[in-house]
């Protein structure tokens, strides 16, 4: 008689037990985290840029519409590895050790990574796409990751290292629609419905060399594309934009620019006929041409494969957000929206990034996050790469550990009236020569001021006020009437360098530069 009693009491309390449990895992919101390779701020028309109207990308912009528009994510290192590594672990670059993706080894994959914290916390964890790291994912129940082209990966043609080892050849196929058929395949057709899941799709596009999709191909064809107006730059009172090998007119190579090669070419010699340009060797499409028409001739060529790359991963973003919504998971799913840096579009007459100049630093940052974040909400804040990770942990619910370097920023969006986040950033740049030539660099950036250091060998200091130069084309560096503005900023940058466990003497930051150890990518032509 007790038991009959006992046993429908135990039954009962395991089974609300269980559907408490169910209840708590279905209502843990997805992360769905989209990055692309080089996709400028300027070139998302949520932005309203100089290209937002000849360029629109509909499908990104519905994240902001849906959810927040931050316009000040900063890079703490603008280029690929580094800022990836600085994404999954939520550290500086001089933390994580992955520094540069020239000669700097590879990413040390045991270390701490949000992927691997999600995992543990009971998340299905998977990434597609571009990884460019060296070493193979970790902390990922399923990867699919670009291998070739030393990790770049190939827009045509593109060869994957899949979880286990396995390389797969996509023959024929085209690297944006393959990484947006595997992620709408995994979601539709791997993924554990009990468990919520955290989804990683990076995309090659828009990196060079800018190779136009079937479809794309006429996309702004007999278009003429604005320039943006800092594109004449001459460089005056600043050594290392002078230097640097990133003007459209001098070092777009003929690859770059779709030239066809004489037949015959093969191997090497293809190599080399395609690459000339990179050193500023002089080509013209066309002898009569004038200095400003030759630049113009390049840039609407460079920037409009660019964009007809762009557009290709806008619609295929818009086909993954189409089935979150056809499949109910939107209102339960984070999404993300951003670019491992950004990308000078023509201005300062450049190409590429690495400059901690605003067209390159600057990241786009788009999240929607139903029903915890406001429709059409509008941050300014100070924000870094690094703050992803804790960012999204905080959105699942997962405990933030104290060695991660980043804050969330999932409260500012909640809250309009906050007390500020950051009253400055810190960053490094340290890839010297190659690819671009630009001049290790470190500095301060505040709401309204920047501060810059170029040191490897050169010793000079650049200074802008981004209210009356927004285009940094005006080096205020040595003008009396800013001596004191300088003085207070260099020393919050040493503060800055204390807080975030930069030690490094100058002879120490060269040599980190000088380091040549040889990555784990097989050596092919880089793109
Ligand atoms: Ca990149």
């Amino acid at each position: 008689m007790r038991n009959s009693l006992i046993t429908p009491v135990i039954i009962t309390s395991l089974l609300s037990q269980g559907c408490h449990y169910e209840e708590k895992e279905a209502g843990r919101p997805n992360i769905l985290f989209i990055m692309t390779d080089d996709h400028a701020m300027s070139a998302i028309s949520a932005y309203d840029g100089f290209l937002a109207q000849v360029a629109p990308t509909p499908n990104i912009d519905r994240i902001a519409r849906d959810g927040a528009l931050l316009e000040n994510m900063f890079c703490t290192n603008s280029i690929s590895g580094p800022s990836r590594a600085s994404i999954l672990t939520g550290n500086y670059s001089h933390v994580h050790g992955f520094y540069k993706n020239e000669g700097g080894g590879d990413f040390d994959g045991s270390q701490q990574t949000f992927p691997k914290l999600f995992q543990k916390a009971g998340y299905q964890t998977v990434v597609i796409g571009k990884w460019h790291l060296g070493t193979s994912p970790t902390g990922f129940d399923y990867y699919k990751v670009l291998y070739n082209k030393e990790g770049q990966g190939s827009y045509f043609d593109p060869v994957f290292e899949e979880s286990g080892g396995g390389l797969i050849e996509e023959k024929g196929k085209y690297s944006t629609t393959v990484i947006k058929e595997d992620a709408l395949n995994w979601l539709k057709k791997h993924r554990d419905k009990k468990k919520p899941f955290m989804l990683m799709v990076q995309f090659k596009a828009p990196h060079r060399p800018w190779d136009p999709g079937p479809g794309y191909q006429n996309y702004l064809a007999g278009i003429e594309i604005p320039h943006p107006a800092n594109f004449n730059d001459n460089y005056q009172g600043r050594t290392a934009a002078k230097d640097a090998w990133m003007r459209i007119d001098g070092h777009l190579n003929r690859k770059d620019l779709k030239i066809t090669p004489p037949a015959g070419l093969t191997g090497g010699e293809l190599e080399k006929w395609n690459s000339y340009g990179n050193n500023g060797e002089f080509w013209t499409p066309d002898s009569t041409l004038s200095d400003a028409e030759r630049k113009d001739w390049k840039y609407q060529h460079f920037i409009k494969d660019y964009l007809r790359c762009v557009k290709a991963a806008d619609d295929a973003i818009g086909e993954v957000l189409d089935f979150l919504d056809e499949s109910g998971l939107a209102d339960n799913t984070v999404v993300v929206y951003t670019s491992d840096q950004g990308f000078f579009l023509g201005e300062h007459g450049w190409f590429d990034k690495r400059f901690m100049y605003e067209e390159s630093f600057h990241m786009p940052c788009l999240i929607r996050f139903p029903k915890h974040i406001e429709p059409g909400t509008i941050n300014n804040d100070l924000l870094l790469n690094i703050d992803y990770a804790p960012t999204l942990l905080d959105a699942a619910g997962i405990p933030i550990p104290g060695n991660i370097q980043g804050k969330s920023f999932l409260p500012l969006l909640k809250e309009k009236n906050h007390s500020p986040f950051r009253d400055a950033v810190y960053y490094h740049y340290y890839e010297y020569p190659f690819w671009h030539h630009v001049q290790p660099h470190y500095g301060i950036r505040t709401g309204r001021y920047k501060l810059i250091h170029f040191y490897y060998n050169i010793d000079e200091w650049e200074f802008y006020d981004l209210v009356t130069d927004p285009g940094e084309l005006h080096n205020l560096y040595g003008i009396q009437a800013y001596d004191s503005i300088i003085e207070a900023m260099k020393i919050r940058l040493d503060n800055l360098k204390k807080e975030t466990k930069m030690d490094k003497t100058m002879d120490e930051l060269r040599e980190m530069t000088d380091v040549q150890i040889k990555g784990l990518y097989k050596v092919e032509t880089p793109n």
